[in-house]
């Protein structure tokens, strides 16, 4: 790791009150959350349900083929006891310190309010919340998960319960989206991490970034590195802790 962009970035964060951190998939899987959309994954689904994740993970597939969605569902989003790594909890120190003033996450694992973050905003949804399909009832996770992947029925009307997670085919929810706009653009630093910012709305949404710095952690390229002040390949639970580390006490 180049430790002149480390230093420069915990300088970008001790000159910054109102950073936004904007993170994907890249984030959990330094916790071992599974990523469907990998290569092992799309490959693995295919072979055993003979169709893709996405298709699994759709609004009508969810109606027309519950036992097969909650097979995989539990799978890959309930069976996991992924903890925070260093970046979630990076991530949580810098919003107690008031520098951060939220997360906006396209990860629905709660990874980061585990870690201790308040101001997140999940922009698809999370594995925590549940409601009937038909009256609306709300549910806790217990109740999903003590099934093992077999299909949850609200024992009040019947109805399948669903996840508060954002399927294909369902839009996005108003007030995520309102509040995750708010903040970024309001920041005045932006840290985007373990996204390649390929899947939507994440490069829409920074469309609404008004500040200069970007900081951009990833893996891989992406479409906004020449517009990055600075850009890490490494893993973002060293970079974060890095960084932190030398922001002192
Ligand atoms: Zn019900």
């Amino acid at each position: 790791m180049d430790t002149v962009d480390i230093k420069r970035f915990a300088e970008l964060l001790k000159g910054s009150r109102r950073a936004v951190f904007f993170g994907g998939a890249g984030v959990s899987t330094e916790s071992g959350v599974k990523d469907y959309r990998s290569e092992d994954g799309l490959y693995n689904t295919v072979k055993q349900y003979g169709v893709p994740p996405e298709v699994i993970l759709s609004r009508s597939f969810f109606e027309s083929s519950p036992d097969v969605f909650y097979d995989f569902y539990y799978k890959y989003f309930l069976q996991s006891s992924a903890k925070p790594n260093p970046a979630h909890i990076a991530l949580a120190e810098l919003e107690k310190r008031g520098i951060l003033s939220a997360v906006v996450t396209q990860n629905i694992d709660g990874l980061h309010q585990a870690a201790g973050s308040k101001n997140v905003f999940e922009l698809h949804g999370t594995v925590y919340k549940y409601h009937c399909f038909r009256c609306g009832r709300e549910f806790p996770i217990e109740k999903v998960k003590e099934l093992k992947g077999g299909v949850p029925r609200c024992e009040v009307c019947g109805g399948i319960i669903k996840p508060d997670v954002v399927l294909y085919e369902e839009p996005l929810d108003e007030d995520v989206i309102t509040g995750a706009v708010t903040a970024i653009a309001s920041a005045d630093l932006m840290i985007i991490g373990g996204t390649s910012l390929a899947v939507y709305p994440a490069a829409g949404l920074l469309r609404y970034y008004r500040g200069r710095e970007i900081v951009l952690i990833n893996r891989s390229e992406t479409q906004y590195d020449s517009r990055a002040s600075l850009v890490f390949r490494d893993k973002i639970g060293e970079v974060m802790q890095q960084t932190v580390e030398l922001l002192g006490d």
